[in-house]
């Protein structure tokens, strides 16, 4: 399994995402997204929204403000539960979630070995002398607080006066939006149970103890549905979309043994929640979650219909009753999913003695879909033919055009950044004093490095069956390249 150090690293060279306000130390809990990594998380939600809104006929979207009535936040909920146990340390002051100082490993000073100072695997006890932690995991000394409840949410003012009238919170979760705007969507698009209303947008929370690169940070984007369903049909319909999400990261990629679900035992549910399911990812600091699908009950809707004092319902043609729905909700994490696939795109090969970097992923995300590399930049012919096969691709898909180093660097640069296919232009394109042109470009495909040659005039229709994973069949018919 790869480290997150080398991910990050990776990540930084080559312009997938930095630390947030580096030039000034950065601030650890919110990263940028850089060229790569835009282009990398923009297809993860779009492949999601395509999925889950475009394709439906019983989905549609929604983009709702950040900043909401703070009225909203009590009648959810989150104003009295949205919390997090806390601890401090005596010594170094440092803070951390009560209920996951040993999730890391910790620092320890053991005393059968004459006080020697040890990394202690996390959750493990020391091998010297099977203490156990007590103590704060990061300095090893000081003692720790009792657990106090910390609210995980922003507070800030709206408008320019600074009081209490004027409070309210940067929203932690995307849901509550749906939830107000029910009878909006419900009226203006003239829906019937049972349907759903998706959403992407930034959620911001205020962790205690944020890390793990983009895993857990302060800022994050969120990729959620409420799918709302007659009484009684809930427990079908979550399990069906349980099914239905865990599918859908193993269509994009991850492979299957690093993706598990996990069911919520009964005292950790949420105080709305019926039953839960986690999708989990073998992340490279351990299995974590990835997204939540939840039985959220009629719980939302009742609660805003009594604290706004509008009706939240649905009148039912069949039974010619007024229903609360109950609401399923897949939550997903955009910044998660792409740290997924990252990892899990990752791999490190040994190609004719030398080390390979390459990142699998499937060709939906990849951030770049293909360039076009000129086999000799001085060549005025081949620099043109490149740039001219360049921008005709561009129209389609992401394509760049590349000459600032030799072929087989061009080839692992590209290997590095997850770029499917490289289309190469040489002397036999375009001819030369010995022999005409043949008007063919060589295809490299980045997992196997087999290589096809095709017309130009065939490019753009050939790129779209490998686009669609033909690889195999295409060589099958030009014939590999030796
Ligand atoms: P955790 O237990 O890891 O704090 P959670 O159970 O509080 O997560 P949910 O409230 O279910 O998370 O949020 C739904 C999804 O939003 C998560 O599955 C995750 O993908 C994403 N998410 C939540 N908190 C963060 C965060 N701090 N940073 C990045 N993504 C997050």
């Amino acid at each position: 399994m790869i480290d997150m150090d080398t991910i990050v690293s990776l990540c930084k060279r080559r312009g997938f995402i930095f630390q947030s306000s580096e030039i000034y130390g950065g601030t650890g809990s919110c990263w940028d997204y850089g060229p790569l990594g835009v282009e990398l998380k923009n297809n993860v939600k779009r492949a999601w929204w395509r999925d889950n809104v475009q394709l439906r006929p019983d989905m549609v979207g929604l983009d709702a403000s950040i900043l909401m009535h703070a009225a909203v936040w009590k009648a959810s909920g989150h104003l009295d539960h949205f919390t997090d146990p806390m601890v401090d340390c005596r010594g170094c002051q440092r803070r951390f979630r009560a209920d996951k100082l040993d999730e890391g490993e910790w620092v320890h000073y053991c005393a059968a070995t004459k006080g020697n100072k040890f990394m202690v695997p996390a959750g493990e006890p020391c091998k010297h002398c099977g203490a156990r932690r007590t103590l704060c995991p990061a300095c090893g000394k000081g003692g720790l607080t009792d657990a106090r409840q910390f609210n995980l949410m922003f507070k800030t003012f709206m408008g320019p006066v600074e009081d209490a009238a004027a409070v309210t919170y940067l929203r932690p979760e995307t849901a509550q939006g749906i939830f107000v705007n029910f009878d909006n969507v419900l009226q203006a698009m003239r829906l019937k149970l049972p349907f759903g209303i998706a959403q992407i947008g930034k959620a911001f929370r205020n962790e205690i103890t944020p890390g793990n690169f983009t895993f857990r940070t302060r800022e994050f984007e969120q990729m959620e549905i409420e799918y709302f369903v007659m009484p009684g049909t809930d427990e079908e319909w979550h399990q069906r979309w349980i099914d239905e999400r865990f599918a859908w990261y193993q269509e994009y990629g991850l492979r299957k043994e690093n993706i598990r679900l996990r069911e919520h035992e009964k005292d950790e549910l949420a105080h709305y929640a019926k039953r839960c399911a986690d999708i989990e990812y073998l992340f490279p600091m351990g299995w974590s979650e990835l997204e939540g699908i939840a039985n959220r009950t009629d719980f939302d809707l009742k609660q805003h219909s009594q604290f706004s004092g509008k009706s939240l319902e649905y009148f039912d043609e069949e039974s010619k009753q007024k229903v609360i729905p109950y609401v399923i909700e897949p939550s997903a994490g955009a910044d998660r999913s792409t740290l997924a696939f990252l990892v899990d795109a990752y791999h490190a090969e040994e190609v004719k003695g030398e080390k390979r970097v390459v990142l699998k992923f499937h060709p939906e995300l990849a951030p770049i879909k293909i360039a076009v590399l000129p086999l000799l930049k001085k060549n005025n012919q081949i620099v043109e033919t490149a740039k001219k096969i360049c921008a005709d691709l561009r129209r389609r898909w992401y394509a760049v055009y590349d000459d600032t180093a030799s072929i087989g660097r061009l080839y692992r640069r590209q290997d590095e950044i997850g770029t499917p296919f490289c289309v190469t232009v040489d002397v036999q394109t375009v001819g030369d004093a010995k022999a005409t042109a043949d008007q063919k470009v060589t295809i490299r495909g980045r997992d196997s490095m087999e290589q096809i040659r095709v017309p130009i005039s065939a490019v753009e229709a050939v790129i779209s069956d490998l686009m669609s994973g033909q690889w195999a069949a295409v060589a099958k018919q030009t014939g590999l390249v030796a």
